[in-house]
């Protein structure tokens, strides 16, 4: 597990929680090349999602790679699964996905996080999340 920054009194940085609304602009899910995990149950449950046989729905929209299952990309790098700056599978997405912006590797430091909201404008923005809100999601990641 990544090494978390404390504060002076031994809380995580952002033990008073952090700011997200996603403002759907879509760029965690394209414009430059990336890769979108899934687990073969998250693909198994997309897949019924949009109705294709699991075995055609790898064909057509997953690739592997050394780490595991990822989606394609369209030409311009956006994921396979966004169109129209919407993404087709939102209900069913992977947890990389569901978990973002918490990722454990965006809690290492105050400056991990910024450097993230740079492509996030969501970041910082909108409703705060509690400390134990984050921490399940970054559990939920850091499995
Ligand atoms: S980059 Fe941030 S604000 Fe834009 S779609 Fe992704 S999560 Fe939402
Ligand atoms: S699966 Fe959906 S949320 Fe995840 S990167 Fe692709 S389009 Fe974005």
């Amino acid at each position: 597990m990544p090494r978390i920054q404390k504060r002076d009194d031994g809380q995580p940085w952002y033990a008073d929680g952090l700011c997200f609304a996603c403002q759907g602009c879509g760029r965690c899910c394209g414009r430059s090349p990336g890769y979108v995990w899934m687990t073969k149950e998250e693909m198994a449950d997309i897949a019924r999602h949009v109705g294709m046989p699991v075995k055609e729905f790898r064909r057509t929209y997953v690739r592997r790679l050394w780490r595991g299952l990822t989606f394609k990309e369209k030409p311009n790098y956006d994921c396979v699964m966004l169109d129209g700056g919407r993404c087709l599978v939102y209900e069913v997405r992977p947890l990389q996905c569901r978990v973002w912006p918490f990722w454990p590797s965006n809690l290492t430091l105050p400056q991990a996080w910024r450097a993230a909201s740079r492509g996030c404008p969501g970041m910082d923005a909108g409703p705060r999340y509690a400390f134990e809100q984050i921490e399940a999601l970054r559990m939920e990641m850091d499995g």
